[in-house]
């Protein structure tokens, strides 16, 4: 049977990193360090002479440590070589790189806050920066080529329309972006609708994002909608600092809150006085329940706006409470329990296990929710989402009483006229303004 899904939409996606990847050096696949002797290097594997690669992970390889600078100089002694590790928060360098990053500015001799240069018994970096220290170095390197950029941007929107989708949530958008996918909607070659959001590094950076929010708005778009600004306020399951109530299993963590409460309030409220939404990503209850009593406050202010609440993977039905009064829209990933729910009891109390995953409660309540990937995170896939609601309730996650497409259709039914078919598991075509995409 054939089954239609109208203005089919991925919710939650980084759009230009899922074709960056997808056209990127993957090494995902390495069984060992020394794997990176058969690489298959293309021209855009480099931003600018730097050769750049995402995906290895030491946990999986034979010899399960980190690897360093020394063997990537064997292979690269004369090019600079950037490899982030599969979680994007560790890099694995080489000594040209360490020259080439010293030479624009970066400090080895000092691990910066929230991050640190692994170093050997001489005190020598040895080719791993972790955190804070990824970031910054991952902040110097060239940027790639405009040529490069239109590239993943078709890539991805490849990537979409043949997992079936005409929209898509973009949360990581930022001027250049903008004025690269006008152009391809001017000669009529863009086939999705983008709502989009910028992200907000901490609360001195609003001003600038907001500025860049005015010129985005500026430069009209019928595809595009520039929605709001994104936040981060706290981490990951898989890594320990997604923020809960209670300690991680085996663990003194409950977490990490990296903005403050009078910090959410304050970027809320900017925001939302501007006629600009707000995306945060929360993934632990404590972080969702801290996110939406900071935007209660400013509500109360008689300041209004939009909430978008990013993820929520762990809910307390006292945050679905709190979240009634405010203009709150959840959006979450089932396809993250396909890849998590193998260590996710090992890792919560078994009374936050509970909470997970609370599509049902959303709905009961009437808040509104929708379904997206975080793709490049997660593959895009409608059917990836079908099977986790199925299997995590088999798992003990409650059931969605509801037919799955609602939560992966538009909600604005007279922004575009594009619709999806789909039948057994499969997209079988894709219609766009009436014409075929497939
Ligand atoms: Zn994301």
């Amino acid at each position: 049977m054939t089954e239609k899904i109208i203005n089919c939409y991925d919710s939650h996606t980084h759009f230009w990193a899922t074709g960056q990847v997808a056209e990127g050096l993957r090494l995902f696949d390495l069984q060992k360090a020394e794997d990176i002797s058969n690489l298959q290097i293309n021209k855009n594997h480099y931003r600018s002479q730097w050769l750049v690669g995402f995906g290895w992970n030491h946990n999986n390889w034979m010899l399960p440590q980190f690897p360093d600078k020394h063997l990537l100089d064997k292979f690269f002694p004369d090019t600079p070589v950037f490899f982030s590790r599969v979680d994007g928060h560790t890099s694995w360098i080489n000594s040209k790189a360490i020259g080439e990053l010293t030479r624009l500015g970066y400090d080895f001799t000092t691990n910066p806050k929230g991050g640190a240069i692994e170093r050997d018994a001489k005190g020598e970096p040895t080719g791993i920066l972790l955190d804070q220290a990824h970031i910054n170095a991952l902040l110097k390197l060239p940027d790639f080529s405009e040529v490069q950029h239109q590239l993943f941007f078709e890539t991805s929107q490849k990537i979409f329309n043949r997992a079936g989708f005409t929209h898509v949530r973009d949360m990581s958008m930022n001027l250049n972006a903008w004025q690269l996918l006008c152009a391809m909607e001017d000669k009529k070659n863009l086939t999705v609708n983008i709502e989009a959001f910028v992200t907000v590094e901490n609360l001195a950076d609003l001003a600038r994002v907001l500025g860049e929010i005015k010129q985005i708005k500026s430069i009209p778009s019928k595809q595009m909608r520039l929605l709001g600004v994104k936040i981060f306020i706290d981490g990951s399951l898989g890594s320990k600092t997604a923020y809960l109530s209670q300690k991680y299993l085996k663990s003194d963590s409950q977490g990490t809150l990296t903005w403050p409460h009078h910090e959410i309030k304050e970027l809320v409220r900017q925001s939302w006085q501007a006629g600009v939404q707000v995306a945060i990503h929360c993934i632990g209850d404590e972080a969702v329940h801290k996110a939406v009593l900071a935007a209660r406050d400013v509500a109360a202010e008689g300041v209004l706006g939009r909430l978008h609440l990013e993820h929520v993977q762990i809910l307390r039905p006292e945050t679905v409470l709190a979240m009634k009064p405010l203009h709150v829209i959840c959006h979450m990933q089932p396809c993250h329990w396909l890849s998590d729910h193998t260590w996710l009891k090992q890792a919560l109390p078994a009374s936050l296990v509970s909470y997970l995953f609370q599509w049902e409660l959303l709905r009961k309540n009437k808040i509104p929710f929708y379904f997206g990937s975080d793709s490049p995170i997660e593959p895009t896939s409608l059917f990836n989402n079908k099977k986790a609601l199925q299997l995590s309730h088999e798992w003990g996650v409650p059931a969605l009483n509801a037919d799955w497409k609602i939560y992966h259709t538009h909600p604005d039914n007279q922004w575009a006229q594009h619709h999806t078919e789909i039948s057994q598991d499969e997209v079988k075509q894709v219609f766009f303004n009436g014409e075929p995409l497939l």
